[in-house]
């Protein structure tokens, strides 16, 4: 399952980020999960709820972000609100678009102790 091995990705860096920082656990981790990813929320949640069990995660408490699709026309000057990553540009229609937000899956902020 794709959200298990991005659960497990996220894992392996908050367990490395701890263990730079001598802690032993993580009170609370922040993620952004834009919206033009793949991930699917309600997959992500289970895969979170079974992944983290016997992990430095269990127990944390998790905030994810989700950050709006965003791009620019690069036919004409819009920059408009992307919903879905083939989407073309809402006033001319290209597809030559310039995706600039939401393609990221990562770790913000971990507060550890
Ligand atoms: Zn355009």
């Amino acid at each position: 399952m794709h959200e298990l091995s991005i659960v497990t990705g996220i894992i392996d860096i908050a367990a490395s980020q701890a263990a730079s920082a001598g802690a032993e656990c993580i009170e609370e981790i922040e993620l952004e999960i834009g919206c033009l990813t793949t991930v699917e929320m309600d997959a992500f949640e289970f895969a979170w709820s079974q992944g983290v069990k016997g992990t430095i995660l269990d127990g944390t408490v998790k905030t994810v972000h989700r950050i709006p699709g965003k791009a620019t026309c690069m036919d004409c000057p819009t920059s408009f609100a992307l919903q879905h990553i083939f989407d073309p540009c809402p006033v001319c229609g290209s597809h030559w678009i310039n995706i600039e937000d939401g393609k990221q899956l990562r770790v913000k902020s971990l507060i550890v102790s």
